[in-house]
């Protein structure tokens, strides 16, 4: 690699934080990764640093996505990258239909993040200022907005459209979107490579499985399917999040605790999934150790995400024209062989047989096969949303282009 090879930087900015990422145009190891957090809330903001092995801490004292961003690039600057730094790529979480895939930043399409920021005002408003951070601070390195919703906008209309009064969809664009596309589209492309599929006829269900988690059917490298709706809240049991949920038993609740509407949303959200069902925690790591020192909450709470998972898996794979593979990804997806193993029981109508000693093999971003099976394959494929952002930033600037590579 040459020394003087362009540098892409990757911004996640969420409501309170900022995560970033450095990484080399043409792929490899990032040179700088971290997080500011606590931004403009009342305790004191920090950012943390990590360089290879090393670790820094420091106080941000200006609390907001600006000094954040800006601290971000005087450390780069201080490495002495920041004249490399050609390309900025941004997450952001909705698209609504505008964007089905990644776009250069202009005006035009900050306006259009804007107009589709009424699906996910926390989410893109947070995104958006992370995005005009950037523009600020360095406005003659390009920008790419990367979109988690752009990856399911090939789901046809029987997929996406809720049984509610057409209207809602006509006028308000009420209807499923999903998430975790960045993911979903580089796993479905790897699963291409490692599995040797035919690109123009396959068929793979996707589990990405982290604190938030959903399922995504592809046909042929596009999504025609996926449990997450209008918002991050449908489909799966999540860390906190309730997954689907009768909204007979929503509007019950709501009476019962006295509550309106934005406080069952709330309840729903961030109190309920593995967290509200063990009453202990909403990490599956720390759940799977209670269950066996006998939590009977734990065990519940893995019980019931496996039991919905292995629903959604069962119920995407209809909308496939073959069956060719399962694949986990994401922290839960990567690194439980626990949850692997529970799961692929669940799923035995689909002959899957699981290798329990490659199962086992499989964490810390190990990639493999789990099954020892002649139904599907189940596979583990370690996710790189970060990496295809930047993948997506090179394309977009044509960083890749040789002339612009040697410059
Ligand atoms: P996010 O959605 O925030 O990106 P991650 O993809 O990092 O989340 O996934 C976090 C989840 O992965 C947590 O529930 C954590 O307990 C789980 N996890 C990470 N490592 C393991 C492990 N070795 N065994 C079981 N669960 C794990």
């Amino acid at each position: 690699m040459s020394t003087q090879q362009p540098l892409v930087l990757v911004v996640n900015s969420g409501s309170s934080s900022v995560k970033f990422r450095l990484l080399p145009a043409d792929g490899g190891p990032s040179l700088l990764a971290g997080l500011a957090e606590s931004l403009g809330t009342t305790g004191p903001a920090r950012l943390i640093i990590r360089k290879g092995e090393a670790r820094h801490v420091e106080e941000l004292p200006g609390n907001c996505h600006m000094t954040a961003l800006r601290a971000i690039f005087s450390h780069i600057e201080r490495n002495g990258w920041l004249h490399r730094v050609a390309a900025v790529g941004h997450r952001v979480v909705h698209g609504g239909e505008r964007f089905a895939r990644s776009v250069l930043v202009t005006p035009d399409v900050i306006a259009d993040i804007e107009a589709v920021s009424v699906l996910a005002p926390l989410h893109n408003a947070a995104n958006l200022l992370g995005i005009r951070s950037c523009s600020e601070l360095f406005p003659a390195i390009a920008q790419v907005a990367v979109f988690d919703t752009a990856f399911h906008q090939s789901m046809p209309p029987e997929a996406y459209t809720y049984a509610i009064p057409f209207r809602f969809y006509r006028e308000h664009g009420i209807r499923r979107y999903g998430f975790h596309g960045t993911s979903f589209r580089y796993v479905a492309q790897r699963a291409v490579e490692m599995l040797a599929l035919d690109p123009k006829d396959h068929g793979v269900v996707i589990a990405h499985l982290g604190n938030g988690a959903s399922v995504c059917a592809v046909r042929n490298g596009a999504s025609c399917d996926t449990s997450m709706g209008l918002t991050p809240l449908e489909g799966l049991v999540m860390g906190t999040r309730s997954g689907d949920l009768d909204v007979g038993a929503a509007a019950h609740m709501a009476r019962v605790d006295g509550l309106d509407l934005t406080g069952v949303e709330g309840l729903l959200n961030r109190q309920s999934g593995l967290l509200g069902l063990s009453e202990l925690s909403s990490d599956c790591r720390t759940l799977e150790l209670a269950a066996d020192t006998g939590h009977e909450g734990a065990a519940l709470a893995l019980d019931v995400f496996v039991h919905r998972l292995a629903r959604y898996i069962g119920a995407l794979a209809t909308s496939l024209h073959r069956f060719d593979a399962l694949v986990f990804t994401g922290g839960i997806g990567e690194n439980s062989a626990r949850v692997r193993d529970m799961t692929l029981k669940h799923l035995r109508v689909f002959g899957f047989v699981l290798d329990a000693k490659a199962n086992g093999h499989m964490a810390g971003g190990v990639c493999g096969r789990i099954d020892s099976g002649t139904g599907p394959q189940a596979w583990v494929i370690p996710t790189d949303e970060e990496g295809l952002i930047a993948r997506d930033a090179v394309r977009l600037t044509g960083l890749h282009e040789p002339e612009r590579l040697a410059a």
